[in-house]
């Protein structure tokens, strides 16, 4: 036998989890737009599907969602979450979409461990909601990652958010995946859902938050992000409310100095909302 058939048993042999534990896991901003992205070819889901092949495989994954806005922070702990359809005015074709998974009761007990002192309750009943699966199944399209969800207490401030993901950080170097799901400029009650497939397409405010909230983003300068009501009144109007940004104050949170910062699908949809997705490492 010669001596580079038994280097390659020898690889063949190491477990997994010994590859995985020096190597660092990238964080992901995910901007999901529409539930229809689940069954959509498109330019942003070839996008997803190229960003999951490029990505180590992760043990698991712990998704936070626009789509999970609670009272309380709570944990999905179930071991097989189900596909919630949390929305209205779809085709029955994206009623039927299943993507079925495990979850981590296991990563559910350590998440709420970590983020002591603050409470975290273990939850039964919620599932994956679109915020999680419409992206997920672009990046882990045969579903053999587990997921968990981690909500996102509306009763607290982006600085308490921003603070607690930091408690995460550690969880990267397990293999554990963190991924934000939301959209940075979401403004429904001004979309032009007749502009929905016209890409590129901001009104001027939105190109005026867009370019504000992206220099922030890039030069990791996170206090305005954060103290995002003091911005412009641009600002304003591309976050009327918190739950779709503040997933990205997850994200950032995770970032380390040696850290690179880089956009994807970096686009402007139906003149008020946009696709801006972050991979963090
Ligand atoms: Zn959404």
């Amino acid at each position: 036998m010669s001596k580079i058939n038994n280097i390659n048993q020898l690889n063949d042999f190491l477990p997994q989890d010994l590859n995985l534990s020096d190597q660092r896991m990238p964080v992901l901003f995910l901007g999901h737009g529409s539930p229809m992205n689940a069954i959509d070819d498109n330019e942003f889901v070839r996008q997803f599907q190229s960003i999951g092949r490029s990505l180590p495989t992760p043990k698991a994954i712990i998704c936070i969602s626009a789509h999970w806005f609670t009272k309380g922070t709570f944990v999905t702990a179930m071991k097989r979450p189900q596909t919630i359809h949390d929305f209205g005015g779809f085709p029955e074709e994206l009623f039927k979409f299943q993507y079925p998974v495990n979850g981590s009761p296991e990563l559910a007990a350590q998440t709420k461990d970590i983020l002591q002192p603050i409470q975290v309750s273990l939850d039964q009943d919620w599932g994956l909601d679109h915020g999680a699966w419409s992206v997920l199944t672009h990046l882990y399209p045969k579903g053999d990652v587990p997921v968990i969800e981690l909500s996102i207490d509306y009763t607290q401030s982006p600085v308490f958010h921003f603070e607690l993901a930091q408690k995460l950080s550690t969880l990267r170097d397990k293999g554990i995946l963190i991924i934000g799901s939301g959209n940075i400029i979401h403004n429904l009650r001004l979309a032009d859902f007749n502009g929905i497939h016209k890409i590129d397409y901001g009104y001027d405010w939105a190109l005026e938050s867009h370019e504000i909230l992206n220099k922030y983003i890039l030069d990791s300068n996170y206090n305005p992000l954060i103290n995002y009501k003091d911005l412009t009144k641009s600002v304003q109007l591309a976050i009327p409310t918190p739950e779709h940004y503040l997933p990205l104050i997850y994200t950032l949170a995770l970032k380390d100095k040696k850290d690179d910062v880089t956009l994807f699908n970096d686009k402007l949809l139906a003149g008020s909302l946009s696709m801006t997705s972050v991979r963090i490492g």
